[in-house]
C-alpha cells in the first residue's frame, strides 16, 4: 500500500531510569536554568515528591490536585505561580497532578518537568483538561508539553496492583485508539503497537508481583509510548466516549478506559482489519479481542461502569452528548443504537466480546 502521511513528532527531553530521578530532575533544573520551582504534587504524592526534589531549591510545595483538573483548582495554582514568581514547575505524581501543572503552564507558559508515577501518560502529550460544571474540556496546545520527562520506576512501586492494572489498561486505551483516531499514520501506530506489546508484558508481571521492577519498567515505557502515538494520533472513539462520561458523571478516569475499551475495540476491528491484525500480533493472540480479553482475565481489570457510579439511567444523555463528538475517522459508523448497546453493555459489563 502506498504510504502518503504528514506526521508531527513533538519536542521533549525522555530521561528514562529506575532510581535516578532525583539526579535527573536536578539536571533538568541546572539545564533549564531554573531558579524558582513550584513543586505541584498531591498530599498522597508528597513523600515521594520530597524526594524527588531533595537535590533542587524549591520555592513553593503546591498541592491542590483534584480528577480532572476543576477550574477552580487551576486558578488557585495559577495564583501561587505568580505570586512566588515560578519560573518552572515540576510536576510529581498520575495524570491529575500533571493536568494541574499544564493548567498553569497554559497561561502562564511557565515550562513543566514532569515526573509521571502512573501510567497515565498525560507528561507525553500537549492536550489539557479542565472541568467545569460537570463538564470536561480539553484543548492542544504546545505550552503544555512537559519540556523534559523524568520516568523512574521505582516512583510507581508504592502504586497499588489494581490502580496499575487500571492506569496501564488507560494507557493500552491510548495504544488501541491511535489504531484509528483522525491523524492515525504508520508511525504513530508503530509506536501504539510496540506500547501494546510492552504493556501486555509489564502489567501482568505487576499484578503476579507489584514489587517487580522489570514490569514496572516495561509498564511505564509501553505507557510512554501510548501517550506519544495518542498526541500524534489524535483522540478516537474510545477517548470521546471516556471523556464524557469522565467529565459528566465524575468517574474515575482509568477504571472507566479500562471498562469500555473492550467494547470499542470489537465494534470497530471488523471495519480495521489492518489494525486488527497488527494489534493481534502486538497482544501475541489470534485476534486483538482474544488478546484484550486474555490479558483482562489475566488482570482482573475493571468490567463494569455501574461498579464506578455511572447510573443506568444516564444512558440516553450519555449517548446524545457522545454522538455529536464521535470521529469521523471511525472506521465504522456509529448510530445512537450503536451508542446505546455499548453504554448498556459496558455499564452492565455483560455481552462481553469474543
Ligand atoms: P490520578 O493522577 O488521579 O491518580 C490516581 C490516584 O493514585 C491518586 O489518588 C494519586 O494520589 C495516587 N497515586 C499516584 N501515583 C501513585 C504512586 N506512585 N503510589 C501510590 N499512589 C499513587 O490518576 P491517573 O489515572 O494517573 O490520571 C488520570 C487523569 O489524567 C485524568 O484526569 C485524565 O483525564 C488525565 N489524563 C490526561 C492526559 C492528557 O494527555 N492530557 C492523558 C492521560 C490522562
Amino acid at each position: 500500500m502506498a504510504m502518503d502521511f504528514h506526521h508531527v513528532t513533538l519536542g521533549q527531553r525522555v530521561l528514562f531510569g529506575a532510581g535516578r530521578a532525583a539526579e535527573n530532575v536536578a539536571g533538568e533544573v541546572s539545564r533549564l536554568g531554573a531558579t524558582r520551582v513550584m513543586v505541584v504534587a498531591s498530599p498522597a504524592e508528597e513523600t515521594v515528591a520530597q524526594q524527588v526534589c531533595r537535590d533542587i531549591d524549591v520555592a513553593v510545595f503546591h498541592d491542590g490536585v483534584a480528577p480532572h483538573v476543576p477550574v477552580e483548582r487551576a486558578e488557585v495554582a495559577r495564583k501561587a505561580a505568580a505570586e512566588h514568581a515560578i519560573d518552572l514547575i515540576v510536576s510529581v505524581g498520575g495524570g491529575s497532578t500533571t493536568g494541574l501543572a499544564k493548567a498553569v503552564a497554559l497561561t502562564s507558559g511557565i515550562p513543566i518537568v514532569a515526573v509521571p508515577t502512573t501510567y497515565a501518560g498525560s507528561e507525553a502529550t500537549n492536550v489539557w483538561g479542565l472541568t467545569e460544571a460537570s463538564r470536561k474540556t480539553t484543548g492542544v496546545d504546545t505550552a503544555v508539553l512537559p519540556v523534559s520527562v523524568v520516568y523512574d520506576a521505582q516512583l510507581t512501586l508504592s502504586l497499588p496492583a489494581e490502580l496499575s492494572v487500571a492506569s496501564g489498561l488507560n494507557a493500552l486505551a491510548h495504544c488501541v485508539d491511535s489504531m484509528w483516531a483522525p491523524r492515525a499514520d504508520p508511525i504513530n501506530r508503530a509506536l501504539g503497537a510496540e506500547g501494546i506489546r510492552a504493556l501486555t508484558e509489564g502489567l501482568p508481571a505487576i499484578q503476579a508481583d507489584p514489587s517487580n521492577l522489570e514490569g514496572r519498567e516495561q509498564a511505564l515505557y509501553g505507557a510512554y509510548l501510548s501517550a506519544v502515538a495518542f498526541a500524534s494520533a489524535g483522540s478516537g472513539l474510545h477517548h470521546k466516549i471516556c471523556h464524557v462520561l469522565g467529565g459528566a458523571y465524575d468517574l474515575p478516569h482509568a477504571q472507566t478506559h479500562a471498562t469500555v475499551l473492550p467494547y470499542v475495540l470489537a465494534f470497530n476491528a471488523p471495519a480495521a482489519p489492518d489494525a486488527e491484525r497488527r494489534m493481534a500480533a502486538a497482544f501475541g493472540a489470534d485476534t486483538a479481542v482474544a488478546g484484550l480479553n486474555a490479558l483482562r482475565a489475566e488482570l482482573n481489570a475493571p468490567r463494569a461502569l455501574k461498579d464506578y457510579g455511572f447510573d443506568e439511567s444516564s444512558i440516553d444523555e450519555a449517548v446524545a452528548l457522545v454522538l455529536p463528538v464521535v470521529p469521523p475517522s471511525n472506521p465504522r459508523s456509529v448510530s445512537a443504537g450503536d451508542l446505546r448497546d455499548l453504554l448498556r453493555s459496558a455499564h452492565a459489563g455483560d455481552n462481553f466480546p469474543s
